[in-house]
């Protein structure tokens, strides 16, 4: 019941494909609040990462991790390349000399990871940004682990909590990047970031729930 490197590349895969697919959905999201382009920046951003992957992938976690981090931030311009590089440079770090992740090394990993986008980005819970789906679903997280809850029921509950973070940003009026600028006409529609963070938890829920499934059987 451990994430292995094997599972990191599935999780990484998954990813890319959802920014693949959703693309359109969260370029209209940013075309409502910002300047259109977040589904552009994150699919050339994961499709870069795959063709690196697909080329020479690391064997550890923690590599695996650093090569997407630095591809996101060497192909991706705007807000969100160097925020998705920071928290996919923090896992790196974090999983460091880890050949597996258990369901508490991994809320470590994604705790230390989320943590490192506030101290780039600034931006607390409610300033309607991706922070408001990662901080939720760190906190279901700890949740889950204290609770000694297994790792698909863990990662089931951090994607339903980055979920309804996702959906309470529709409200809020934006206090952080380019939304910011709209003032009160950004309330009324759910920020994008939050909505590619959301993904980002079920592409996590999808590949490393699979590992729990497979463990049992
Ligand atoms: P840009 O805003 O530069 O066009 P994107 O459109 O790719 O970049 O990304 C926009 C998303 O980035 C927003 O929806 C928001 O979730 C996230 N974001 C912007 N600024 C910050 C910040 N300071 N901290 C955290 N997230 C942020
Ligand atoms: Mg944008």
């Amino acid at each position: 019941m451990a994430i292995t490197a094997e599972q990191t590349l599935a999780f990484v895969r998954d990813f890319s494909e959802s920014m693949a697919e959703q693309k359109d959905y969260l370029t209209g999201l940013d075309s409502d609040i910002g300047d259109g382009d977040h589904g552009i920046n994150m699919n050339r951003g994961m499709k870069a990462v795959m063709v690196k992957l697909d080329g020479a992938a690391p064997t550890d976690i923690s590599g695996i991790y650093k090569t997407v981090a630095m591809t996101l931030i060497s192909t991706v311009g705007g807000a969100s390349g160097p925020l998705y590089g920071t928290l996919f440079l923090q896992l790196g770090t974090a999983t460091q000399g880890k050949t597996e992740l258990s369901a508490n090394d991994w809320t470590e990993a994604l705790t230390a990871a989320v943590h490192g986008v506030e101290a780039r980005g600034k931006a607390v819970l409610q300033d309607k940004t991706m922070i408001d789906a990662l901080e939720p679903a760190i906190a279901a997280l700890q949740t889950a682990v204290e609770e000694g809850a297994d790792l698909e029921t863990a990662l089931g509950r951090a994607e339903a909590a980055a979920e309804t973070g996702m959906k309470a940003t529709i409200p809020l009026v934006a206090r952080k990047g380019r939304a910011s600028y709209l003032g009160e006409r950004s309330a009324g529609h759910q920020d994008p970031g939050a909505t590619s963070s959301w993904l980002l938890m079920k592409a996590a829920h999808r590949a490393f729930g699979n590992t729990a499934k497979q463990a049992e059987n």
